[in-house]
């Protein structure tokens, strides 16, 4: 290139990045101090890079191999600085990093923050990787002088943060040998940050498990002092960790700052020998359906960081945020190679396999957190229930469901086995999405009748993997909204209430008339054992999706010919009754009715009339003819 690189230019701030920096800067955040632990951050990734650049390249560490982080505080000149010996960054890195903004997810992200929900703003800004602009919430200018780790020319980013930047050479005596410089002028009601106390309470306590040491000098001319070692903290033995340095570690890693819900660390031997810290998170991130997003499992060889690219976890655990430290894989690997070796597939095996193991024991011994975690990440553990079938029936042990007994409770399937009635065959459930309709189901009522648990499915998913086929401890699951119901062989509740009596000749005959008068808008028109108040439902047939699934396969385009539903009849309906017993001089009106049987079937499972304009007239003559008869 041609560009005269030695003097200073002006470049304005992609779109999004000017949008985001106003907010920064007029920001009414409560919790303007997370700066400091993004710019530590930012500091200790440059430092892992340069470890992991110097396997390679060790001529790049030069005399200066161990990585550092230093906080500098002036208060006279309201000054902050962050300094880090790391990787450094060419003047194409930092009108790349400092100036654009790559991540798919801020657009997202300034979408959130601009619909003004300030207490959650913070809490996303670490999340959404935006994290160096959140400098401007405390500055009213940042200056990054920065020098790539083996290159002979250092480079002066400037802004206040209004639209544009400068950039330009710097000196090299003015620069960091290597790495990068982070100044902040602070705004005036920044400047108590500058406190020594202060800065290192916020250092230690956001920070003080970066895999980096921290050193502090309170004032110009002051000596350098350590406020953390970093000592990885994974390598620690568990009993010597408190619960508050896991929590910090956590909040850094993860870029929440909420307090995780599960902390697992481990360290396998033997064959394979690596090390785990992982948790799940205490709530909800934000991008946990994004398509692209990854795992959050950082891959770490004997310390130095390599990827959080590796696929540590399968997708359904994607929630999980920590790292595995292996003792085995090779350093200087690339990272692409690293994703194919067969040891990392035994740390995904071994590592899966004790998250569930872990999540199975929290589910025994402690009921109430464990339904926490449920809440927040069952919807995606049940996607390991149709991609992973190796664990299906440990994750089946996971499942936690609500029912048609359970109010508001989690209901686990062993109970629910448990509580099975004596002639009872499957698991029965039925989907849908929404319990309250589910609940007023009219396809539950000879199941309610019977005292039968059927568990609501309200999850998108759910339809998905109950359509595979899946059995708990032997027993098949089985749709309300499909086939028969196999419910004549288990007792009422109430037996004097719902006298079992089959269907009469003349009933029989009206269902015949039903069928023929509906035409193909049915497969059948059946006497039905499930019915026990209403009049009608609708059910699949035995084979392929239930009402529900088809429904999404539907809207999803994935079916060419949608199933004929089967119209089911309540033989023992007072309405019903009184239908059959009419003569053969009704039938424009019995036509009506059983057109109408079979609209209001579809009602209630929360489709529309199938033609809304000969629904109407129906509906019109029936009306005009109670009229003339009342
Ligand atoms: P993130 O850290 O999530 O990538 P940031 O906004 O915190 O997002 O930083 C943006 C980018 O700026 C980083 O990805 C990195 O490329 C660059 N950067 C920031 N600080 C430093 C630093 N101290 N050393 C090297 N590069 C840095
Ligand atoms: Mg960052």
């Amino acid at each position: 290139m041609t560009t005269d690189t030695k003097a200073t230019e002006t470049k304005a701030f992609e779109a999004d990045v000017s949008r985001l920096l106003h907010m920064m800067v007029h920001s009414v955040y409560s919790d303007k101090d997370v700066f400091l632990r993004e710019l530590i951050s930012n500091a200790a990734d440059a430092c892992e890079k340069l470890r992991f650049e110097a396997v390679s390249h060790p001529e790049l560490l030069a005399d200066d191999p161990k990585p550092r982080i230093s906080i500098s505080a002036d208060a006279d000149s309201k000054l902050i600085t962050v300094e880090d010996n790391g990787i450094g960054m060419s003047r194409d890195d930092v009108t790349e990093a400092l100036g654009t903004i790559a991540r798919s997810g801020t657009r997202a992200f300034i979408e959130r923050v601009g619909a003004g929900n300030a207490s959650e703003d913070t809490q996303l800004i670490g999340q959404f990787g935006v994290g160096f602009y959140s400098a401007f919430m405390v500055a009213t200018r940042v200056d990054v002088i920065s020098r790539l780790a083996g290159s002979n020319e250092a480079w002066r980013w400037s802004s206040d943060g209004k639209g544009s930047y400068e950039i330009a050479p710097a000196p090299l005596e003015a620069a960091p040998k290597r790495g990068t410089r982070v100044v902040l002028h602070l705004m005036d009601d920044a400047v108590s940050f500058t406190g020594s106390y202060r800065l290192e309470q916020l250092a230690k306590s956001q920070s003080g498990h970066v895999p980096v040491p921290i050193t502090l000098i309170e004032k110009p001319g002051a000596e350098a002092r350590d406020i953390a070692d970093g000592t990885a903290l994974w390598v620690r033995p568990k009993s010597e960790i408190k619960p508050e340095e896991y929590t910090d570690f956590y909040r850094g890693l993860s870029g929440q700052y909420d307090e995780p819900a599960a902390t697992i660390h481990f360290r396998a031997e033997g064959r394979q020998e690596y090390s785990v810290l992982a948790f799940v998170p205490g709530s909800r991130p934000f991008d946990l359906f994004d398509q692209d997003r990854k795992g959050r499992m950082k891959l770490y060889v004997r310390r130095v960081f390599i990827t959080d690219e590796a696929d540590l976890l399968p997708r359904y655990l994607r929630f999980m945020r920590g790292l595995v430290d292996s003792a085995d894989l090779p350093l200087n690997v690339s990272r692409e190679m690293i994703q194919e070796s067969p040891l990392l597939a035994a740390i995904r095996k071994g590592l899966t396999n004790r998250v569930l193991g872990d999540l199975a024991k929290l589910a025994e011994n402690e009921a109430e957190a464990y339904a926490k975690i449920w809440e927040n990440f069952g919807v995606v553990l049940k996607e390991g229930l149709y991609e992973d079938h190796e664990r299906r029936e440990q994750l089946l042990k996971l499942a936690r469901f609500r029912s048609t007994t359970s109010g508001e409770n989690w209901r686990g399937l062993a109970d629910y086995v448990s509580a099975m009635k004596e002639d009872q065959k499957a698991i029965f459930f039925m989907a849908g999405d929404d319990r309250a309709r589910l609940e007023a189901s009219p396809q539950l009522e000879g199941f309610k009748a019977r005292g039968i648990e059927v568990l609501l499915l309200t999850d998108p998913v759910d339809s998905f993997w109950t359509s595979m086929a899946p059995e708990f401890d032997g027993k098949p699951f089985k749709s309300v909204t499909q086939g028969v119901a196999e419910l004549s062989e288990i007792p009422l509740l109430d037996d004097a209430k719902k006298p079992d009596t089959a269907a009469t000749p003349e009933v029989d005959g009206f269902l015949a008339f039903v069928k023929a008068a509906l035409g193909d808008a049915v497969s059948d028109v059946k006497p039905s054992d499930r019915l026990t108040e209403s009049a009608v439902c609708l059910v699949a047939p035995e084979h392929g999706p239930d009402r529900q699934f088809e429904r999404l396969l539907n809207a999803a385009g994935r079916l060419d010919k949608t199933a004929k539903p089967i119209l089911e009849i309540n033989p023992r309906h007072e309405r019903v009754l009184a239908l059959a017993g009419l003569g053969d001089d009704e039938q424009a009106f019995k036509d009506d009715a059983a057109h109408l049987l079979y609209d209001e079937a579809r009602v209630l499972d929360g489709d529309k009339p199938a033609d809304a304009r000969a629904f109407s007239e129906r509906l019109a003559r029936l009306i005009a003819r109670g009229i003339s008869k009342g």
